[in-house]
């Protein structure tokens, strides 16, 4: 699947619509953590570079189609701004008189940053009278924003339907990264699951059984498993009534010929917030709850991902954010961080691991989108790329 992507786009002097994720945490009305910030600069560089009226749209927080003060766009603005070394005009409004004058204004390679989308109440409702409005604005249409990609609202699909529209360079990325790895993998291919719940992630699971080789199960929703292979998983956090799917795809991988990966030892203690914890078999979880994989468990996942040509990693495989339970997850990253094959991590609390430990920019791809890319590994259409025409190799639409 080739997009049309914004390269191939002619866009001196035009007014194009770029709509970002910079849906960044803030503490006293100042931006926490800048990440998605600097993934928007790449883009926002290549138009101004060839001469773009840039009109940035972004989301900040759930203000629910009302303006909410504590949600204002200006101190991202005012963050970018220092980022790239350039002005950034930051509109009060999202298509009012404001945003209205501020892009009339706009010369060549300029930027104006429209208010908080989601203070209109059409822009979730995707409502095609706001999406007008916001293409009104604009000649041509840029999604750049991941992390909202799996929304269709009227300013990552709404609008597409009215301007001529492109992805930017950090979806392409995305889409890149992650369709090479669930399209066309180089085998062996080793996907890592963990995180809390069998729930969350069980269509991720249904969707990787039958493209992977191997298949490594940890976090919470290994118990889930372990109950489903008739093991006693004393007080963990499992869910019975998931038993049954973990057990079919269990039989999906043994028909498929796909190796599974459960823990054989885990790391066991009373309560989540223990400061310690006890290495045990799974044979002998008793009354105590299980929190991470053990060491013998994280050495054969280890061997695995040191063979792998393709690797996949979704969900922390103990509970690391307490550091007594973080040892599975450290050493399955300082594996993949460590492995010849070509690596790809999505998901907030992988990625928030990675980082602590340091080892992020040993990793290929890091995904930027959670829920987005936690839909693409679900095998589901994002809406706010499938609305971005398609173009052969010649690159005609
Ligand atoms: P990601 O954000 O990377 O997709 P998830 O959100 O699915 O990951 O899972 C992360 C959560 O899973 C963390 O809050 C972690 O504490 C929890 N978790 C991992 N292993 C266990 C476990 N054995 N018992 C309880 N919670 C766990
Ligand atoms: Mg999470």
């Amino acid at each position: 699947m080739t997009k049309r992507s914004v390269t191939a786009a002619e866009v001196s002097g035009k007014r194009v619509f770029l709509r970002v994720d910079l849906n960044v945490p803030l503490r006293d009305g100042q931006v926490d953590d800048d990440t998605r910030i600097r993934a928007a600069i790449p883009t926002i560089t290549w138009l101004r570079e060839h001469g773009a009226r840039i009109i940035l749209a972004s989301h900040l927080g759930r203000p629910k189609g009302k303006v909410d003060d504590a949600l204002r766009l200006a101190p991202v603005g005012a963050r970018l701004a220092e980022l790239i070394d350039a002005p950034v005009t930051v509109a009060t409004d999202v298509v009012g008189p404001d945003a209205t004058a501020k892009v009339n204004a706009l010369q060549d390679g300029e930027i104006v940053l429209l208010e908080n989308v989601r203070f209109e109440p059409g822009e979730e409702q995707n409502d095609p009278a706001f999406a007008q409005q916001l293409a009104n604005l604009a000649e041509l249409y840029v999604n750049d924003a991941f992390g909202a990609a799996h929304r269709a609202h009227a300013s990552t699909e709404g609008i597409a339907h009215l301007l001529p529209s492109y992805l930017g360079l950090l979806m392409q990325r995305e889409v890149d990264a992650l369709s090479s790895v669930l399209t066309h993998p180089v085998p062996p291919f080793v996907a890592i699951i963990g995180g809390a719940k069998v729930s969350d992630k069980i269509q991720v699971l249904e969707h990787l059984v039958d493209k992977v080789s191997v298949l490594l199960i940890g976090g919470g929703m290994a118990n889930t498993f372990l109950l489903a292979t008739g093991h006693d998983i004393g007080r963990s956090l499992a869910e019975p009534d998931q038993v049954d799917r973990a057990r079919r795809i269990l039989e999906t991988a043994q028909t498929s010929g796909v190796e599974i990966g459960l823990p054989i030892d885990v790391v066991v203690a009373e309560n989540i917030s223990d400061d310690e914890g006890v290495v045990v078999d799974i044979d002998n979880i008793g009354e105590k709850a299980v929190f991470d994989i053990g060491p013998d468990t994280a050495r054969a996942y280890a061997e695995h991902i040191a063979r792998a040509k393709t690797i996949l990693w979704n969900g922390p495989l103990g509970v690391a954010e307490n550091p007594a339970f973080a040892n599975g997850t450290r050493d399955v990253a300082e594996a993949v961080a460590a492995a010849a094959g070509y690596t790809v991590i999505g998901g907030g609390d992988s990625i928030a691991a990675i980082e602590r430990l340091g080892l992020a920019d040993q990793i290929d791809h890091v995904s930027t989108g959670g829920g987005a890319s936690l839909e693409f590994l679900e095998g589901k259409t994002l809406p706010g790329i499938a609305i971005i025409p398609e173009v052969d190799a010649e690159g005609s639409v």
